[in-house]
């Protein structure tokens, strides 16, 4: 008998059909003896939905609490999911208890539309699942100090599910979705992309900070904070399919590097054209000028990515950097009135038609001149690099948006990707 926290997403919660789909699959788990867990999200386009109301009413904050009520707003969706869930799986004869965040409790930070878990109780999960019930957790929900619902972020609830498997030490962690595991990229834009068996925590913490949409990137913290194994699956099999067959499906998010890994140097190829470039023209080349710039935009709480400085000439300089897209507007507006006057910078510019192309793999380590090897392929392809950023385990570009599909087309062929690894 195992532990499992199974987590469903929006389109396998999608309607009434496939709630009894995960309602099917979930009875097979519990009646082979296991203890389980289920953390669904709200049915797809919910959320969606329900934050489109809000803004109907009121298009963005006029009010402090206006993201206390956005919480409260949003967190109903998934309420919804886990009474469903529970009814069906009462039509089908298996006992089930629905707990929202708030009972069970999950205390969060009050940051709201962006909570963080900070302890999850496991006294009444227990209980139940001692009492032979599937336990169904609201995704995405929790409860700040003073009792108000929070909410964790938009794909909130693989880390819901993950900080629940850590709390009560399951044995794994299943995210069910739809999409059959990680692949080396995105499939809609490299049909020869491959799921990959396993990939290494760190390789999957790059890819879900990098772009990959599968998993929300603070799911992957939690999983290797607490060292919980998960599993990302699909939940579009028949629901009666064998167990054993069924876990061993997906893709494994693994913390033992050797035996499950495929032995390529790069295992997979992130991208996103989420970001934009901002350029400050002609800023004194002295120190603090960075901080000044770089401070002004933390401190609206916009996060940098991807920097660079040019050589000066005339002792004048120009920085650049990546925002966040949905951040360039309020960026470039705080350093034209606020930062450029003070440093006699001669212009901001933004460029919101950039993307993000990224080599991942931890093979990288070992292998000197991939970088390079990056770095030809896209010059064969006449693309031009804007920006480079390195770690031990990844390679950065910022190209022109309109080459990104091109770019990882020519990237996944040029480090066999295609092709299956060789041991
Ligand atoms: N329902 C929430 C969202 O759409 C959380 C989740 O699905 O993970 O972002
Ligand atoms: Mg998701």
């Amino acid at each position: 008998m195992a532990l499992i926290v199974q987590k469903y997403g929006g389109t396998s919660m999608g309607s009434t059909e496939r709630i009894a789909s995960v309602a099917q699959r979930v009875a097979k788990w519990a009646r082979a003896g296991h203890q389980v867990v289920v953390v669904p999200s709200a049915m797809s386009g919910e959320t969606n939905r329900l934050l489109g109301l809000a803004k109907e009413l009121a298009p963005a904050k006029l009010t402090p609490d206006y993201y206390r009520e956005l919480d409260m707003i949003a967190a109903t969706g998934e309420q919804v999911s886990v009474g469903l869930l529970a009814i069906a799986l009462h039509a089908l004869g298996q006992p089930a208890v629905s707990l929202a965040g708030w009972q069970v409790p999950i205390r969060t930070t009050d940051a709201y539309t962006k909570a963080r878990i900070e302890q999850i109780d496991d006294g009444k999960v227990r209980a139940a699942l001692n009492a032979g019930k599937v336990v169904i957790i609201t995704g995405f929900q929790g409860v700040d100090a003073a009792g108000n619902v929070t909410t964790l972020g938009r794909g909130g609830s693989d880390t819901s599910a993950v900080a629940v498997a850590a709390a009560l030490g399951a044995d794994e962690c299943l995210i069910f979705t739809d999409v059959d595991g990680i692949y080396t990229t995105d499939p809609r834009v490299v049909p020869e992309a491959r799921r990959m068996g396993a990939i290494s925590f760190e390789e999957m913490l790059e890819m879900a900070s990098l772009g990959s949409k599968v998993l929300q990137i603070r799911s992957v913290e939690f999983a290797g904070k607490y060292r919980v194994p998960v599993r990302v699956l699909s939940s579009f099999t028949p629901p009666d399919i064998d167990i054993d067959i069924e876990d061993r499906s997906g893709t494994l998010i693994t913390f033992e590097e050797d035996e499950q890994m495929e032995h390529a140097v790069v295992s997979g190829i992130a991208f996103s054209r989420d970001e934009a470039k901002i350029s400050v023209l002609g800023v004194p080349d002295k120190p603090g000028i960075a901080y000044q710039i770089l401070g002004a935009v933390a401190d609206a709480n916009i996060e940098v990515d991807v920097i660079i400085q040019n050589v000066s000439k005339d002792g004048k300089t120009d920085l650049s950097f990546t925002v966040p897209q949905a951040d360039l507007a309020r960026a470039v507006d705080l350093l034209k009135e606020k930062v450029a006057p003070a440093l006699g910078a001669a212009d901001v510019l933004g460029d919101p038609r950039i993307c993000k192309v990224s080599i991942v793999g931890i093979g990288m380590r070992s292998h000197v001149g991939v970088a390079a090897q990056m770095f030809r392929v896209l010059s064969e392809e006449g693309i031009n690099i804007q920006m480079i950023s390195t770690s031990e385990i990844k390679t950065s570009v910022v190209i022109d948006e309109k080459y990104m599909e091109l770019a990882v087309r020519a990237l996944h062929r040029a480090f066999d990707l295609d092709q299956p690894p060789s041991a």
